[in-house]
Formats: C-alpha cells, structure tokens, sequence
C-alpha cells in the first residue's frame, strides 16, 4: 500500500461546480460558465475499487450545488450504502428547482439512496440569493420522508461572534424551527475564493489564503475526486483509480 495513503478512509466528490448560489463567502469563487459534473459510471466504479483495497468509512457529496445531477448524487450514495460505507453525507443548499413536484421527487430519491447526513447550508450568505422558499418546501419533504438532516451554517469570524451576518443566520434558523431540524457546527468561514475578496474587512489584515479542509499531503485522508475526474494528481477518465493512488507522491 502507498504510504501516503495508509490513513485513507473517506471518499469526496464535487459532483459540479455549477450552483445556483452566488455566495459573496464561497470559497470556490463565482462559479461562471461553471456545467461539468462528474460521470457516474466512472464515479462508482472507483468507488468500488477503492473499496476493495481500503475500509472506507464515510463519503461526501457536495459541490457547487450536487442537486443540479440528482441522478449522479444518488447512484454515488446507493453505491456507497451497498459497499458497507458507514456514514454517507450530502452538502447542499437545497435550491434545484422551484417546481414542487420535482422538489419531492428529488427528496424521495434521495431518501431511497440512503444519504444518512444530509447537510443543508442555510445562512445571511446563501439567502442572499437563494430564495427560502423552495429550501423550506425541500426541507419539509426530507423531514416527511426521515431523512437525517442538519442546518448547516456559514458563521464569520466565529459561531458566536455578534455581526450582523450572524445575527441575520440566526434569524434564518429560527425560521426553520418549526421542522424540527437540528443546527450543526456549520463552518467558520476561512479567508479563500470570495471571501477573501467581498468580506476582506472581517478577517486579519495581511491574511493569505487558507482552508481547514486542506489535506497534509503526506498524510492523504479523503480521496477527492473534482467534477473533471481529476484525484490525487491524475485523472479517472485516463487512469484506473488504483492506478492513480498507488502512483500517488506529495
Ligand atoms: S457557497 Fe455553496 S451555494 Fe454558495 S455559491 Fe458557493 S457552492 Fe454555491
């Protein structure tokens, strides 16, 4: 086994960079002429592979907004399930259509794939351009149908910190009380993409950027995978994935 990758027990992928969000927070910048997803068929064959050589215990999907290509979502998750992974989780802001019956169809789908943490990031950034109410009617369906769900929040500077973002976030949660949802940690948001350029004010001057989320690269956790196939230097349209992570080097 490559010893960079003797730790290896999480699988991520950025089904898309597309979004129907424009978060001035977002960490991936604008997100223009953004359409690429990843393939599913490539997506859950590496899945399966990675599973016949490393006991992977949780995967994500999140993107951009990954609802754009339920379908994708759902085949990487009921694979994912079907293998034994523990825990299976989704990031979304859950703005994919406005349309009801498509919202519950996509809630149902989902439900059927076996996501068992799905992540919903509502807060001042993502309202900004994100409208509350197909979120809510979304909501409503993953609560009818048991889904685990959790609010996911972006805070800034910190979760309890006293700005007027935070208190707008806060505003936004308690709209959601009436589902009963728990509020996650969320995340603080880190000085990358946007938020390094619209929200410059609320971070140390001088500050590079930066991102809790990068992997030591001697030391790779999580397998992830970008909407173009591209993982740990290589790429999944070109090479086996076993190929690629036992030529994997920091
Ligand atoms: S923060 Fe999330 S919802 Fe907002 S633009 Fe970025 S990827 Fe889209």
């Amino acid at each position: 086994m490559n010893e960079f990758l003797k730790n290896t027990d999480r699988i991520e992928f950025t089904v898309t960079l597309a979004c129907t969000g424009r978060c001035r927070h977002c960490s991936e910048g604008d997100h223009i002429g953004c359409r690429e997803h990843i393939d599913a068929d490539v997506a859950t064959a590496s899945i399966r592979k990675i599973c016949e050589c490393y006991k992977i215990k949780s995967l994500m999907t999140f993107g951009g907004e990954p609802l754009l290509y339920p379908d994708v979502v759902c085949v990487i998750h009921s694979t994912a399930r079907d293998l034994g992974i523990a825990k299976r989780q989704l990031i979304t802001n859950g703005f994919f259509s406005k349309d009801l019956e498509m919202i519950q169809k996509v809630a149902k789908d989902i439900a059927l794939s076996g996501v068992n943490d799905l992540l919903l990031s509502v807060d001042a950034f993502h309202q900004e351009t994100i409208p509350m109410e197909p979120v809510k009617n979304f909501a409503e369906s993953l609560v009818s149908l048991e889904v685990p769900v959790r609010i996911s929040p972006a805070w800034l500077v910190s979760t309890d910190d006293d700005n007027p973002y935070n208190n707008r976030t806060r505003e936004l949660i308690d709209e959601l009380s009436y589902l009963g949802i728990p509020t996650g940690e969320g995340n603080v948001i880190f000085p990358r993409g946007n938020a390094l350029k619209y929200l410059k004010e609320y971070f140390p001057e001088g500050v590079s950027e930066s991102s809790p989320y990068d992997e030591d690269p001697r030391d790779i956790r999580a397998i992830s995978f970008d909407p173009n196939g591209d993982v740990l230097g290589g790429n999944i349209y070109k090479t086996d994935i076993l190929e690629i992570m036992r030529d994997y080097r920091p």
